[in-house]
């Protein structure tokens, strides 16, 4: 039914590849009376062949079962790489411990190690009893797990909300790479002029690893501003335009959000990005959508056009 051996493909790997590779995301269900349909869903996602998918971790790790389960499903029935997230602010190091060997029981090769948000009853506590502040002790856990696995790390075109600067950002993402971070996606980005700045302050400062820009397809007007909240992105004018004009038409708005996602992900691809990683929200449809939209462009062997 797939590919032989592309399931245990290490994220990595896949990005040094020079053909380009679209990846998705999809979340794992809340409670047990949603997983059908989230399974389906990410199954159909499946199916359209991506480079990886990544299944999110629930932030308080109540999910952490459907997270496996979800992502092991994916590979093992359509062999499409997995890309697990985990995350620990809320967790305990035996917790994330038995995570972690979960993981590796389930043949997953790919771990996303992220810090999560701070959860609001934390804020309040004393610091020093937590076991984990940032992302890179999750990143050392992960390496001294006896597994080696690809380990992929969060990052902030716009900067991370809790950060005083860019500067500071991009120096604490340094040294999370330097402790096992093999590649970064972003945070999405709904302007690639931001990507592109970033990146060049990225290199600038010596962080060499592939950087995957996040695109999030906004296919309804209510999504808007939850996307923002939830993500601090700068929303351009010429989308802001968009969401006016068809937010309250859902089919007219799906397809404007996808054709918008389509057209930054053929700009990236122009400009040299060969990979991108879509937040498909367990939309097939949107998936598939994208898919399609790209597909001539994506089949291109990308020969540089001398202009006469
Ligand atoms: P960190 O890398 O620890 O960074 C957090 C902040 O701390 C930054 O401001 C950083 O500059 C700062 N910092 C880092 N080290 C230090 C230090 N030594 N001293 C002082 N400051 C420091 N959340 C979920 O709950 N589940 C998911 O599945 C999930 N997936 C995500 C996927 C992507 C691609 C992205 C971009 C985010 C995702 N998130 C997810 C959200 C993420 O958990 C939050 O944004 C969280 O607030 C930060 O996580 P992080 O791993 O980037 O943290």
């Amino acid at each position: 039914m797939y590919e032989n051996g592309r399931s245990n493909m290490k994220i990595i790997d896949i990005l040094k590849k020079p053909e380009f590779g679209l990846s998705f995301e999809v979340f794992p269900p809340k409670k047990e009376t949603g997983y059908e349909s989230v399974r389906l869903a990410t199954e159909e996602i499946a199916r359209l062949k991506p480079s990886f998918m990544s299944v999110t971790y629930g932030a308080g790790g109540g999910t952490s079962a459907y997270t496996l389960n979800i992502g092991k499903n994916i590979k093992d029935k359509y062999g499409v790489p997995l890309l697990a997230h985990l995350t620990c602010i809320s967790s305990d190091r035996e917790k994330v411990r038995a995570q972690i060997e979960a993981m590796k029981e389930a043949g997953i090769e790919n771990v996303m190690a992220l810090r999560g948000d701070i959860p609001a009853e934390m804020s309040d506590s004393d610091r020093s009893s937590w076991d984990y502040h940032y992302a890179i002790e999750l990143v050392r856990q992960l390496k001294e797990s006896g597994k080696d696995f690809c380990i992929g790390g969060a990052c902030y075109p716009e900067v991370h909300p809790e950060s005083v600067n860019q500067r500071e950002d991009i120096r604490h993402l340094k040294e999370k790479v330097e402790a096992g971070v093999e590649f970064l996606t972003t945070q999405m980005v709904f302007d690639n002029s931001l990507f592109f700045t970033f990146l060049y302050k990225l290199r600038e400062a010596g962080v060499t690893v592939p950087v995957i820009p996040g695109i999030m397809p906004i296919t309804n007007g209510n999504q808007v501003e939850r996307a923002i909240k939830l993500s601090g992105a700068f929303m351009p004018q010429r989308f802001r335009a968009i969401v006016d004009r068809f937010g309250n038409d859902p089919v007219a708005m799906k397809q404007a959000g996808i054709i918008y996602a389509a057209d930054q992900i053929i700009d990236l691809y122009a400009n040299g990005i060969t990979n991108v990683h879509v937040y498909s929200m367990n939309k097939p449809d949107v998936a598939a959508g994208i898919q399609k939209s790209l597909a001539d462009v994506m089949r291109s062997d990308v020969q540089t056009c001398e202009y006469t």
